[in-house]
């Protein structure tokens, strides 16, 4: 089976948006291929007369930290995240999440930026992302811009990225004093591809109290979200029981799980989402006590 008819490396960010505008169409950018090149090749996607490869194209491939910011850049692959020990310090939950995509094989192509263009709702990279408030930076014939990450969402699948619009990288804030996040999932013992139920925590403690609190849950709803109602039930208390007992019942009343034939039913996934919440919360909470 033809998957492309031309394949065609950029070197800068220019030149990819040019060799779009340019291609003879259809065109898409590729990254990893992991999900694009499967899904050509399995005939849930249209085969492309052209792909444009992005991986060559160095501001994309760095991770760095710039003053109080980390950057990803959009190509990196995952493998690369989450063994970085930059990402390990300021966002755990961006290593775990990166850490459990596919297998090693898949993670040494696969890259955040395909993860967050893919636009599926429990996308592993992309719930970590929501919770730590990444922002996107992105570029197209117009330039550069920046967005939020829950801004970069239509619907299932459905990007809300203009067609030549790349994600360049992602930005978040670096972990300071009193904060930690993580991040865990469930699979099908047998699954390959996306989870049953994922979900990421960022938070920040003082004094015995969790001050701030980011929690998302994936997949609940066509685009993903903040569980905000959840995380208003932690905010400005202590970690009791008493409090995760509040946040599990507000889970039932506020968040959307549905039923999906080929993962869980909505029941199984808020029995799941209770038992995460509070494992995942637990574990944000001790690592925001951890001294440097
Ligand atoms: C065996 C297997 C297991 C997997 N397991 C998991 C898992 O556990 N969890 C999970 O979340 N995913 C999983 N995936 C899905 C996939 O590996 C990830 O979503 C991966 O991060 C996609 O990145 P990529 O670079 O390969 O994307 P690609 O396939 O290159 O691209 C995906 C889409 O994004 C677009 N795109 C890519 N890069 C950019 C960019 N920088 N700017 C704009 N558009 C872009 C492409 O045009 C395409 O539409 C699995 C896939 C396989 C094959």
């Amino acid at each position: 089976m033809t998957i492309w008819k031309d394949y065609q490396l950029a070197y800068s960010l220019s030149e990819a948006v040019e060799a779009y505008n340019q291609a003879e169409k259809p065109v898409r950018f590729v990254s990893g291929g992991t999900d694009l090149l499967l899904e050509i090749q399995q005939g849930s996607h249209p085969t492309m007369k052209t792909l444009i490869d992005l991986n060559h194209i160095g501001e994309m491939r760095e991770l760095k930290m710039v003053g109080e910011q980390i950057f990803i850049g959009a190509a990196v692959p995952v493998s690369q995240i989450t063994n970085s020990p930059l990402i390990k310090k300021h966002a755990m939950a961006v290593a775990e999440a990166t850490g459990l995509i596919g297998g090693p094989q898949v993670r040494n192509s696969a890259t955040l930026g395909g993860n967050v263009a893919h636009a599926l709702p429990a996308a592993d990279g992309m719930i970590s992302l929501v919770a730590m408030d990444a922002t996107a930076i992105t570029y197209s014939h117009s330039g550069y811009s920046k967005k939020k990450i829950l801004e970069l969402f239509l619907g299932p699948g459905e990007s809300a990225l203009a067609n030549d619009e790349i994600l360049v990288g992602f930005e978040f804030s670096i972990k300071k004093s009193g904060e930690g996040s993580a991040f865990n999932r469930v699979m099908r013992p047998q699954g390959v591809a996306l989870p049953i139920l994922n979900h990421a925590v960022w938070l920040r403690r003082k004094d015995h109290v969790i001050e701030d609190i980011r929690i998302s849950f994936g997949p609940s709803g066509p685009v993903p979200t903040r569980a905000m109602l959840v995380e208003e039930i932690f905010r400005g208390n202590k970690l009791t029981a008493e409090t995760i007992l509040r946040a599990k019942e507000t889970i039932l009343e506020t968040v959307k799980f549905r039923t999906s034939r080929m993962r869980a039913t909505a029941e199984y996934r808020y029995h799941l989402a209770q038992a995460l919440l509070e494992k995942v919360v637990k574990i944000a909470w001790n690592r925001a006590g951890e001294t440097e």
